[in-house]
């Protein structure tokens, strides 16, 4: 719930120019409040940055005032909606079965659902990281469809690394990915599973990108704190490029 609208095309400008023309491994988008997405959208139109929200409803269409449809954030050209970050599961009250009624609306409404999992501090300390993750991507996925899977991302993001600047190290990150990735291998097989994007998010910055990314099973990114400085951004991606 950063910035506001008159800050949106600033921040466009300076990151667009910092962004590569060619991506070669990596495809940036910026998930903005809602209230922010229509200027986001245009100020990024002819970028080779995409835009997303941050939430949706889990209904298609009707009397939930106050809540945006799938349907209504891809009219207006959303093409990524963030599912189930932490804070939602925390201060909101979503659970891993309204996770998954929103990713299937997501995927319903032809968006790209980047659904965040991770444990607490208290889960890792206990040894339940794995348990955990694992419960959360299976719930997620639950009746999504093999040839509907490539359209998600999924973002481990441990609730204790989120805006602490305290970074899970690179090899703690890439295990608890290759577990998300054993866990969609069993599900949807090898080559589905190697086609899903797993990010890392959690204090990643412009310092410990590389070394995050530059783990097997760590495909990218989510960003909170340093993806509002378009120059550390813009750091991330271009690591995310190498
Ligand atoms: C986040 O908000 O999801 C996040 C990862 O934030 P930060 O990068 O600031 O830890």
């Amino acid at each position: 719930m950063n910035m506001l609208a008159s800050g949106v095309s600033t921040y466009a400008d300076e990151l667009i120019p910092l962004v590569p023309d060619f991506q070669k491994w990596c495809d940036t988008v910026v998930c903005a409040p809602f209230a922010l997405l229509a200027e986001a959208l245009w100020v990024f139109r002819d970028s080779e940055v995409g835009v997303g929200a941050q939430n949706m409803s889990e209904h298609e269409s009707g009397a939930y005032t106050g809540e945006v449809s799938g349907a209504q954030l891809a009219d207006l050209g959303a093409e990524y909606v963030i599912i189930g970050h932490s804070e939602r599961r925390e201060l909101y009250g979503e659970t891993d079965a309204s996770v998954n009624k929103k990713v299937l609306a997501a995927i319903g409404a032809s968006l790209r659902p980047i659904i965040c999992v991770g444990e607490s501090l208290k889960q890792r300390e206990i040894g339940v990281t794995y348990d955990v993750v694992s419960m959360q991507v299976k719930a997620a996925l639950y009746g999504v469809e093999a040839d509907s899977l490539m359209r998600t991302v999924i973002a481990y993001e441990p609730i204790w690394a989120i805006g602490t600047g305290m970074t899970a190290t690179p090899e703690d990150a890439q295990d608890v990915c290759c577990e998300i990735r054993s866990v969609i291998c069993a599900l949807y097989g090898e080559q589905a599973s190697s086609a899903v994007p797993i990010l890392y998010g959690g204090s990643m910055n412009d310092k410990n990108a590389f070394e995050l990314l530059a783990r097997p099973d760590i495909d990218g990114g989510l960003i909170g704190g340093a993806s509002l400085k378009p120059a550390a951004f813009a750091a991330i991606i271009n690591a995310a490029n190498q």
